[in-house]
């Protein structure tokens, strides 16, 4: 179990990125008329104003499927977007080279069962028929072995927190996009709940869905929103991720 091994050193990368960043909001945020008298510098501060900037994760369940996760990969890479996908066992062996690219290009990676099962109520030997033979799969691919968890349904009980070896990542926003897969209606249900440290929940099998989430980061973006992967976006709110927990969000 080696989700803990932190990618200490991206997530401090991104902390120092954050730490320019914010000093540049909130440089920017403050204007003095070029007649001014000279001031302290307490007297430049706006202390209504948070200079921290906004965070946001994208995750995406259910893939990878080769063509929408392919087309989803390539508009994140466009915008420097990082994302985190929790993937199903059985789709792992045909898309090997798909994600050894999520890992190659800073995306983050997690389980989501190998035959997109309910984990609750199952017997020990049935969970690690799903859980622990996904994250087989994804260590044979990848090399390591620091994977999260998502649930199918987002359904946990005692024993799926006791046998998951690692965190558990819920969301805090879920336009339900396989319903109706309608572009324009996720786009406005997700830029309409986000909020600093919320966590999207999507799927990547389906093009309606890829369409709605670049569309989604174009907007965030213009808001001022940063996208970063599960694991960034808790480092960054220093909120420790622990084996068994569960966690929805990293609202401040
Ligand atoms: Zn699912």
């Amino acid at each position: 179990m080696k989700w803990d091994r932190a990618r200490a050193k991206s997530a401090l990368l991104l902390l120092l990125a954050l730490a320019v960043l914010s000093g540049l909001a909130w440089r920017s945020g403050v204007s003095v008329p070029a007649d001014a008298p000279l001031m302290g510098d307490e007297a430049l501060v706006d202390e209504t104003q948070d200079s921290r900037p906004k965070l946001i994760a994208l995750t995406f369940d259910d893939g990878p499927r080769r063509s929408t996760t392919t087309a989803l990969l390539d508009g994140l890479a466009e915008r420097g977007v990082h994302a985190t996908f929790f993937l199903i066992g059985a789709q792992v062996a045909d898309c090997r080279d798909v994600v050894r690219r999520m890992d190659r290009e800073g995306h983050q990676i997690g389980i989501h069962t190998f035959d997109h099962v309910r984990l609750t109520d199952l017997n020990r030997a049935d969970f690690d028929a799903q859980v622990e033979k996904t994250r087989a799969a994804l260590k044979s691919a990848l090399g390591h072995n620091d994977f999260l968890l998502r649930p199918p349904y987002g359904m946990l009980d005692e024993s799926v927190k006791a046998w998951a070896g690692c965190p558990i990542i819920l969301w805090s926003v879920d336009p339900e996009d396989w319903k109706d897969r309608d572009a324009g209606r996720v786009v406005d249900q997700v830029t309409a709940q986000a909020r600093d440290g919320g966590i999207i929940l999507m799927h990547d099998i389906f093009p309606e869905s890829v369409e709605a989430a670049l569309e989604i980061v174009d907007i965030l973006h213009a808001q001022g929103y940063y996208f970063c992967t599960i694991e960034e976006l808790f480092a960054a709110r220093q909120i420790p991720l622990e084996a068994g927990k569960s966690y929805w969000n990293a609202y401040p």
